[in-house]
C-alpha cells in the first residue's frame, strides 16, 4: 500500500513534466511500485509456513519482479493519460490484473515445491485483481489534478484499494494453492535461491521502496511549495483578470473567444458570456457602423506578435456611444503565441475631457467664440489657402465705444451678459457670409471675412453690424445705447503678415473713434504713424495702473492777499517705462476713449485724498485738494459710492475734497443737478473747471450747486495785451462774487497777469508764476513745511 501511495504520488509529478524527465519519473515510480507489490507478495509467501524448507527458482523470481514493475508501469501510464475512456480503463484494468496475477503465479511457480490449484479460486483472485486495479486507477485518474488537502485522501483511498486488491488477490491465490512435494521440487534452472537470500532481496527491495517514499515525500514537499507559489500567482492573475475595470477578451489563435471578464459586459452593454466559443468578429456588431471595417482591419493588423493598440467606438443597445481603446496582447507560452488578450478600455470620459480642454484652449469661455489662439491659426491658414485659391479676405476689428463704462457701471455679471448679447448680434450679422467671429478679450472682436468679390461685401457687413449695435440693449431694466467702431484691413492688399493685418485693422478702427465713433473705415496707408503709436500707448496704459506707473503731482493755489497756499490741484502724470514722463494731454483723451479713465480717475482721487490726509496728519496746513473728474466718472452710477469709499478709506474729511467738473459734463441740467446735490450732501465742494470755454448758458450757474469757478487759462494768457480778455475776466469775477461763488484764475505766469487779476479783485490764483505742479515731496518741502506751525 505504501508502495502504491508513494508511486501514485510520484505519478502526480509525471503529469507536470515532459520528455526525459517524465520518463524518469515513470521508471522510478513503476520500479518502486513494482518492488512494493513484489515484496508484499514474497513476504506473504515467506510468511506461509510450510512443513519443509523451500527454495526458489531465480529465473522465476526475476520474472515476477519484472511483471510487478510492468504492472506498475501500466497503472502509472493509465493515470497520467490526458483522457481516460471506459475502454481504456477496462483495458488497463485487465492488463494490470493480468500482470498482477502473472506476477503472483510466476512467483508461486518459483517455489520449488509442487502446487495444485483450485481453479475457481484462481479465477476469483484474478477477478479481485482486475476490479481493484480498475477502481484504483479510476479513482486516481479523476482526482490526480485535485490540489486540495483532500487529495491525500484520494491518493490514500486509491492506494488502499490497490493494496487491498493485490493483497486480496494474493491471499485468494494462496488459498487456491495446495502444496505437495513433487516435481516442482526438482531443480529446474541453473539458479536456485534459498529463502533467506530471498529475504535479503526483499529487504533490499523494501529499503529501495522506503528510499523512494522518503524521496517522494521530499519531492512532494518541494513541489507543493512550488505549487503554492504557482497557485498564489495564479490567484493574483485571476483577480487581475476578473476584477479588471478594463474588459478582457481572451481568444485563441483562430480568434475563438475562450473567456471574457465581467467588465466586458459593462463595456459593451450586453451580457458578454454569450460570446464565449464564438469567433471574436461577433463583437463587431457592437462597433459603430462607420468604424466596423476600419476596426476589423486594425484588429487583424494587431496580430503581429507584438502588443498594439487602436481606438474604436461602440454603441450600446440604448444608443449610448462608448469610446474604446483596444490593446492586443499576445499570449506567449515557451515562445509560441497560443492566443491573444484583447483589452478594451472605456476612454469616453477621457476623450470628452480632452475635447473640452481643447475647446477651452481655442475658444473664449464667455461667448464660445474662437479666441486669439484660434484666430491666429485661422489667419495663418487663410493666408496659406490663399496661395492656391487667390481669395482675398478682410480682417475686421470691432470695438464697442464706451464699453468699459458700461461694464463698470453695470457690474461684471451684467457686463458679461452684455458681451454675450453683443456676440449674438455680431453672429447674426455675419450669417450668410463666409466669416468667422472671434473675441480677443474685453470688447475686442475680430472677424475674418472671405470673399472673392469686392470690398463692398465687407463694407455692407460693417454697416450691418454698426446698425445692429445701435439698437438698445435691455439690461437691468434699462435700455443701453452703444455705438461701435469698426476698422477693416485687407489681405493681400494691405499686408501679408497676420500681425500687421491685425494692427492695420485696429488703426482703421481707432481712426473711426477719433472721427467721432460709430462707423467703419478701411485701412489706408496714410493712417498716421501717430495713430499706430496710440495703439501701442493704449496697450501700455491698460497696464499702467497695475504697474504703479501713474503719479500725482500737486499745483498750489495761492491767495493773492497774503501769498499763502490755500489749496492744491491734483494732476496726474505717467512715468512711461520707455517714453519718460507723459503729461495728461497725451493720455487722458485716450483713457477717456477706452474707458480706462474710470479706473485711472478713481485711483487719482484715492491717491490725492490719501496724500492730503497724510499732510494733515503731519501738521497741515488744513487745506483742500481738488481732483479733476472726467465725464465718465461724473456720470457713473457708482460715483457717490466711490467718493464715499475713498473718503472713508483714506480718512480725509469731506470738506477737504474738491471735485473739478467742466461745463461740457452738464448738458442735461436735471441729471447734473441731482448728482451735484448728492455730492454736496456728502460735504464735498465743487469747482467749475475751464470756465468760459464751454457753451452752457450762464443762467445755469445760479441753479447748479457749485462753489467755485476756475477761469480758464486761455483768458489769462493774453490778459495784459487783450482788452476783451481783460473785460471777460473782470465780468466773470464780478458775476461770481454776485452769485457768492469763489473764483480761481488759472495759468498765471507773469507779474503783469497777477497784477491785473488783483486789480479785479481776484483772490485766488493758480499758475507757474507761483509754482508748477510738483511731486508730493517737492510740494511738501516747498509749501507745506514752511506753513506748518503758522497754519490755520
Ligand atoms: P486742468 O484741470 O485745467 O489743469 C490745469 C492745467 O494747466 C495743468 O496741466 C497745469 O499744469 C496747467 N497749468 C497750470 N498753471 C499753468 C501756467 O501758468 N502755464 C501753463 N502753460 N500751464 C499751466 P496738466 O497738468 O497738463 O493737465 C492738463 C489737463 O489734464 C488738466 O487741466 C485736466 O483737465 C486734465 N487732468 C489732469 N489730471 C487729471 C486727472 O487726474 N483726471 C482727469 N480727468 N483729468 C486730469
Ligand atoms: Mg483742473
Ligand atoms: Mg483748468
Amino acid at each position: 500500500m505504501t508502495a502504491s501511495y508513494s508511486a501514485l504520488d510520484l505519478a502526480g509529478r509525471i503529469n507536470t513534466t515532459k520528455g526525459i524527465r517524465r520518463m524518469s519519473w515513470l521508471i522510478l515510480g513503476a520500479t518502486s511500485m513494482g518492488l512494493g507489490i513484489w515484496s508484499m507478495h514474497f513476504v506473504g509467501m515467506l510468511a506461509m509456513s510450510l512443513p519443509i524448507p523451500i527454495s526458489y527458482d531465480m529465473e522465476y523470481v526475476v520474472l515476477s519482479v519484472i511483471l510487478a514493475i510492468f504492472v506498475s508501469s501500466i497503472a502509472l501510464l493509465t493515470v497520467t493519460r490526458r483522457t481516460l475512456g471506459i475502454k481504456e480503463l477496462v483495458a488497463s484494468g485487465v492488463l494490470m490484473a493480468a500482470g498482477i496475477s502473472g506476477m503472483h503465479y510466476v512467483g508461486m511457480a518459483a517455489m520449488l515445491i509442487g502446487i495444485n490449484y483450485d481453479h475457481l479460486l484462481v479465477l476469483l483472485s484474478i477477478g479481485i485483481a482486475a476490479t481493484a486495479s480498475a477502481l484504483a486507477l479510476w479513482l486516481l485518474f479523476y482526482f490526480r489534478k485535485d490540489q486540495s488537502r483532500h487529495a491525500v485522501w484520494y491518493k490514500l483511498g486509491s492506494a488502499l484499494i490497490m493494496g487491498a486488491g493485490i493483497a486480496g488477490m494474493h491471499y485468494t491465490g494462496m488459498y487456491a494453492a495446495h502444496f505437495h512435494l513433487g516435481d516442482n521440487m526438482s531443480y529446474r534452472s541453473g539458479l536456485e535461491i534459498e529463502p533467506n537470500k530471498l529475504g535479503y532481496m526483499i529487504t533490499i527491495a523494501t529499503l529501495f521502496l522506503l528510499g523512494m517514499t522518503v524521496f517522494g515525500v521530499f519531492i512532494t514537499k518541494r513541489l507543493s511549495q512550488k505549487d503554492s507559489v504557482i497557485q498564489e500567482h495564479a490567484g493574483w492573475y485571476r483577480s487581475l483578470y476578473h476584477n479588471n475595470a478594463d474588459g478582457i477578451i481572451s481568444v485563441d489563435t483562430n480568434g475563438l473567444i475562450m473567456s471574457v471578464n465581467p467588465a466586458v459586459t459593462r463595456i459593451i452593454g450586453v451580457p458578454a458570456e454569450g460570446y464565449i466559443h464564438q469567433h471574436v468578429s461577433a463583437f463587431q456588431i457592437n462597433v459603430t457602423e462607420e468604424l466596423r471595417a476600419l476596426t476589423q482591419e486594425r484588429y487583424h493588423q494587431s496580430f503581429n506578435m507584438e502588443t498594439s493598440s487602436y481606438d474604436t467606438t461602440i454603441v450600446h443597445p440604448d444608443g449610448t456611444k462608448v469610446e474604446l481603446n483596444i490593446v492586443n496582447i499576445p499570449v506567449e507560452i515557451e515562445g509560441n503565441v497560443i492566443g491573444n488578450h484583447i483589452i478594451a478600455r472605456d476612454v469616453t470620459e477621457e476623450k470628452l475631457a480632452k475635447g473640452q480642454i481643447e475647446h477651452l484652449a481655442y475658444h473664449d469661455e464667455l461667448t464660445g467664440l474662437p479666441n486669439r489662439r484660434m484666430l491666429n491659426e485661422l489667419l495663418t491658414k487663410a493666408m496659406t489657402d490663399n496661395e492656391f485659391s487667390a481669395i482675398q479676405f478682410a480682417v475686421i476689428a470691432l470695438d464697442i465705444d464706451r464699453f468699459k463704462m458700461i461694464n463698470d457701471s453695470l457690474g461684471h455679471t451684467y457686463g458679461d451678459i452684455f458681451l454675450q448679447a453683443v456676440s449674438d448680434r455680431i453672429q447674426a450679422c455675419v450669417a450668410g457670409v463666409d466669416a468667422v467671429v472671434s473675441r480677443l478679450g474685453g470688447d475686442e472682436f475680430i472677424i475674418i471675412c472671405r470673399s472673392s468679390m469686392d470690398d463692398t461685401v465687407y463694407a455692407a457687413l460693417a454697416e450691418r453690424i454698426v446698425e445692429a449695435m445701435r439698437q438698445p440693449f435691455s439690461l437691468k431694466d434699462n435700455d443701453f445705447y452703444i455705438s461701435t467702431s469698426i476698422g477693416i484691413a485687407l489681405f493681400p492688399q494691405d499686408s501679408q503678415d497676420p500681425v500687421e493685418l491685425l494692427k492695420q485693422a485696429d488703426a482703421a478702427m481707432y481712426q473711426v473713434k477719433k472721427n467721432g465713433k460709430n462707423g467703419y473705415q478701411f485701412y489706408t496707408s496714410d493712417l498716421d504713424v501717430e495713430l499706430l503709436g496710440r495703439i501701442e500707448l493704449e496697450a501700455d496704459l491698460r497696464k499702467a495702473v497695475k504697474r504703479n506707473e501713474l503719479v500725482v503731482f500737486y499745483q498750489p493755489q495761492v491767495s493773492t492777499m497774503d501769498n499763502r497756499m490755500v489749496g492744491v490741484e491734483a494732476l496726474v502724470r505717467w512715468n512711461h517705462p520707455t517714453r519718460g514722463v507723459l503729461m495728461p494731454g497725451t493720455f487722458i483723451p485716450l483713457a477717456e476713449e477706452t474707458g480706462l479713465i474710470y479706473e485711472i480717475g478713481n485711483w487719482v482721487m484715492y491717491e490725492a485724498c490719501r496724500q492730503m490726509r497724510a499732510w494733515h496728519d503731519a501738521g497741515g496746513p488744513l487745506i483742500p485738494v481738488s481732483v479733476n473728474l472726467s465725464t465718465q466718472q461724473f456720470h457713473h452710477t457708482d460715483l457717490l459710492e466711490q467718493v464715499e469709499r475713498v473718503l472713508s478709506e483714506t480718512g480725509l474729511a469731506a470738506q477737504y475734497l474738491e471735485l473739478e467738473i467742466t461745463e461740457s459734463m452738464m448738458m442735461d441740467a436735471t441729471v447734473s443737478t441731482t448728482i451735484l446735490l448728492a455730492l454736496n450732501k456728502l460735504g464735498i465742494r465743487i469747482s467749475l473747471d475751464d470756465f468760459g470755454t464751454g457753451y452752457s448758458s450762464l443762467s445755469y450757474l445760479k441753479i447748479f450747486p457749485i462753489h467755485k469757478l476756475k477761469i480758464d487759462r486761455s483768458f489769462i494768457t493774453d490778459i495784459s495785451s487783450n482788452e476783451n480778455d481783460k473785460a471777460i475776466v473782470a465780468t466773470i469775477i464780478a458775476m461770481a462774487q454776485h452769485l457768492k461763488l469763489d473764483v480761481v484764475a488759472e495759468g498765471i505766469e507773469t507779474k503783469d497777469q497777477l497784477d491785473i487779476l488783483m486789480e479785479n479783485d481776484c483772490r485766488e490764483i493758480q499758475g507757474y508764476y507761483f509754482s508748477k505742479p510738483l511731486s508730493a515731496e517737492e510740494v511738501e518741502r516747498a509749501f507745506f513745511v514752511p506753513l506748518r506751525g503758522s497754519a490755520v
